[in-house]
């Protein structure tokens, strides 16, 4: 992508009314557009880490056995008046509009309702289980409150799957298959080192839920991290009894701030009973389907990468998330050779099939560097006199700010490394 053709345009300040990093940051380097609090529109470079971030969930969900699909935005009243969560009073996100005729409808917020009841076509024996569904949806939800950019919208992205399986031992399998999965996603995508299996309140079925919690100060959720053991326990279950259970000690625990970039459900046989999805076992006897719900927020992800890696100078984005793995740069200067050199690399680049942000604009060699900062792609390249001068290239890692001149000839191989 030649940057001078590249629609957005990178500016010095943020929209005054934002007050988050992550939505500050992505703003001015081009990601995102602020539409209205809370929402946000993906645009190119944007739209790029989020397919990344898409991929790296896709192939581990694939991995598991998951299939992808995608369920409908709008949704029926009835739907979730039989697992009583229709009532703004029992989910409090609701957005709601009605039909012409009048009838109701509600805008998806989550799908557990709506895919468990469609699931009623396709299971009715232990012969059709265990399914495990997927999708990457736009929900949207009427949040109180959204001051955290792009961590909290009210029209997010979520990855979420649902497991179907016959008894609590092909759930448990699935849910610990779904838990490593989980810990792979949040490895790739630059997060492993600060990223923590958290116990949390369970809802329904189970005592405990598990959510996968970020460290970071801007967290709106408090733990209680045992480092050596890396798990954590919410602050909303931390009693002595939890601790206890849990083989913790009260001593061995820190206080720290977390992003929910996760959160996992069993829901055992209730919601299936509510909404009539049933099969017949083994012996023919007719029982509840088990259901597990797995959620991780996509968007809310790509803001907690955002807020945790950036450096004063802008955006760090790690390898298998950046919008592109190299930033070409030429420092021409108006030199006719540095620019037929450059474009000559931009060429031989694409030939090898290696993505790249090329900045072949007009201008000063500060802004294309603090816009590269800004920007955030993890090996910057420059073209400029210097380095024609002796038939290299310079090779900036945007992380660490370690540069190396790397002989023309040695570039594919210092890229693929
Ligand atoms: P929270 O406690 O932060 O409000 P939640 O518990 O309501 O989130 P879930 O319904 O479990 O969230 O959704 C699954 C995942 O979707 C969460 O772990 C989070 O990563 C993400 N998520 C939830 N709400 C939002 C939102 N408003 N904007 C962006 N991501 C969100
Ligand atoms: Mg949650």
């Amino acid at each position: 992508m030649r940057q001078s053709k590249l629609f957005t345009k990178t500016r010095r300040e943020a929209p005054k009314d934002e007050v988050a990093k992550n939505a500050q940051l992505l703003i001015r380097a081009g990601f995102i557009h602020k539409e209205m609090a809370g929402v946000y529109a993906y645009l190119p470079l944007g739209l790029r880490v989020l397919e990344n971030i898409k991929k790296i969930v896709r192939e581990e969900m694939n991995k598991i056995g998951g299939q992808e699909m995608i369920m409908t935005s709008l949704q029926r009243k009835e739907l979730w008046e039989q697992t009583d969560r229709w009532d703004d009073e029992k989910v409090d996100v609701w957005f709601k509009s009605s039909l012409k005729s009048g009838a109701e409808v509600g805008f998806g917020w989550s799908h557990e309702e709506p895919i468990t009841d469609m699931m009623k076509n396709y299971i009715s024996s232990y012969r059709d289980l265990p399914v495990f569904a997927y999708q990457f949806q736009t929900k949207l939800r009427n949040e109180l409150r959204a001051k955290s950019g792009i961590m909290r919208g009210r029209e997010f992205v979520m990855k979420d799957m649902y497991s179907y399986t016959t008894d609590e031992a092909a759930h448990k399998a699935i849910y610990d298959a779904t838990t490593a999965a989980y810990l792979r996603i949040f490895e790739r995508t630059g997060l492993g080192d600060r990223t923590f299996l958290t116990f949390a309140s369970g809802g329904a079925f189970t005592q405990f839920s598990h959510e996968f919690q970020t460290l970071s100060d801007v967290g709106e959720d408090v733990i209680y991290l045992d480092r050596s053991k890396k798990i954590a326990v919410n602050k909303e279950v931390l009693t002595d009894e939890v601790l206890a259970q849990l083989d913790l000690k009260r001593e061995d625990l820190e206080e720290i701030s977390a992003i929910e970039v996760g959160n996992i459900f069993s829901f055992g046989g209730t919601k299936s009973e509510q909404l009539g999805l049933l099969f017949k076992d083994e012996k023919g006897e007719t029982r509840p389907v088990t259901l597990g719900s797995y959620g991780i927020g996509i968007t809310r992800l790509m803001g907690t990468i955002v807020e945790v890696l950036s450096d004063d100078k802008g955006i760090v984005w790690p390898a298998e998330v950046a919008p592109y793995p190299v930033h070409l740069i030429s420092i021409h200067n108006g030199n006719a050779d540095v620019i037929a050199e450059a474009d000559r690399l931009y060429e031989l680049l694409l030939e090898h099939n290696i993505e790249v942000l090329y900045d072949d604009r007009d201008a000063r060699a500060g802004e294309k560097f603090a816009d590269a900062d800004l920007i955030g792609i993890p090996k910057r390249m420059i073209v400029s006199e210097k380095t024609m001068s002796s038939a290299s290239v310079e090779i900036v890692e945007r992380a660490s700010g370690t540069t190396a001149m790397i002989p023309e000839s040695g570039i594919m191989e210092h890229l693929k490394k």
